[in-house]
């Protein structure tokens, strides 16, 4: 019970909602908004709080039909870069109160929706951005949008590789959960352990990383499915995945080494899967590049799989350990 706005009396007010006709800008759209009930007069009203949300809710449908960000998704794209409403609107050289309004009741015009989208897609280009206004800014607000926009900037270059990854996968009918983090964690794990690691035994080293994990848990620890090369397993997009981010290796004489300059990524492998990898570094660590060819070559996954073909999990059961 609370006292009604409407007709002063106390009585129990119920919040419904209505699908309203609108036209906004001579776009013509439906939307549904918020009233309250009042039944001593059998009518329906907004109180300002009830006004404001409707109006916003109003705009951000009409935002959506013409092609620009709704109000939700510019406070989502402010808050991934760690920034108030006044000091996004610095970062962008805009007005103080710009991006309040725009979250609120403003619909934004074209230009500063461009600007916005592109912050979203280029976190490069907003860094530089910010950094050329950085005299704005405290210490402390700098660090942590500098470090959120890295952030941003790495886990978009994660998802690409993983989406043309994923692409590669899709011509071969296989369909896995590939995990980058776990992928990056086995690299960097041999990397940091092995001193000169290169290409050919670091996928030999993952392969049975894989199938050795596959033998006790029924599947893979990265989700990537291997295919029989001349000098053995070869993981499916092996030259896209290298280029993940976290993962570093240098172009030397002998190709491409790997180094380890991401120790925590590590930390992402669980107690079993680092038992795994350990028993792994153990067994096959210490061998040459010829050496560990030459122990692939004699698996029964490898015979019995043809050349460039899919090598199936189901030999992992024959691999002694
Ligand atoms: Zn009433």
């Amino acid at each position: 019970m609370s006292k009604c706005e409407l007709c002063n009396e106390v009585h129990n007010v119920e919040v419904r909602e209505e699908v309203q006709q609108m036209e906004f800008k001579g776009v013509a759209f439906v939307y549904k908004a918020k009233f309250l009930y009042c039944p001593s007069l059998d009518e329906l009203f907004e109180d300002e709080t009830l006004l404001n949300e409707n109006d916003k809710v109003m705009k951000d449908v009409y935002r959506k039909k013409v092609g620009l960000l709704p109000s939700y998704e510019i406070a989502k794209i402010r808050k991934e870069y760690g920034l108030s409403q006044k000091a996004l609107s610095k970062a962008l050289g805009w007005g103080a109160l710009t991006i309040t309004r725009y979250e609120t009741h403003q619909v934004q015009d074209k230009v500063h929706n461009d600007m916005l989208k592109k912050i979203d897609k280029d976190p490069e280009w907003f860094l530089e951005l910010f950094c050329e206004a950085k005299e704005e800014f405290s210490q402390k607000q700098l660090e942590k949008t500098i470090a959120l926009a890295n952030q941003k900037i790495i886990s978009m270059c994660n998802d690409k590789i993983l989406n043309e990854i994923k692409e590669l996968y899709s011509d071969y009918a296989v369909d896995d959960d590939i995990d980058t983090t776990k992928i990056r964690g086995i690299i960097n794990f041999f990397a940091e352990k092995i001193d000169y690691l290169y290409t050919v035994k670091l996928m030999k080293l993952m392969w049975y990383v894989d199938n050795i994990f596959y033998q006790k848990f029924s599947r893979s620890v990265t989700g990537m499915q291997y295919q029989a090369f001349p000098m053995g397993a070869l993981p499916i997009g092996h030259t896209r995945l290298i280029e993940l981010p976290g993962i570093h290796y240098i172009d030397d004489s002998m190709g491409r080494r790997f180094v380890c300059k991401d120790a925590k990524s590590i930390e992402a492998m669980s107690k079993d899967e680092l038992q795994v990898m350990y028993l792994v570094f153990e067994k096959y660590g210490k061998l040459s590049k010829d050496d560990i060819v030459e122990l692939m070559h004699g698996e029964t996954a490898y015979k019995e799989t043809e050349k460039f073909a899919i090598i199936d999990y189901k030999y992992s059961e024959d691999i002694k350990i």
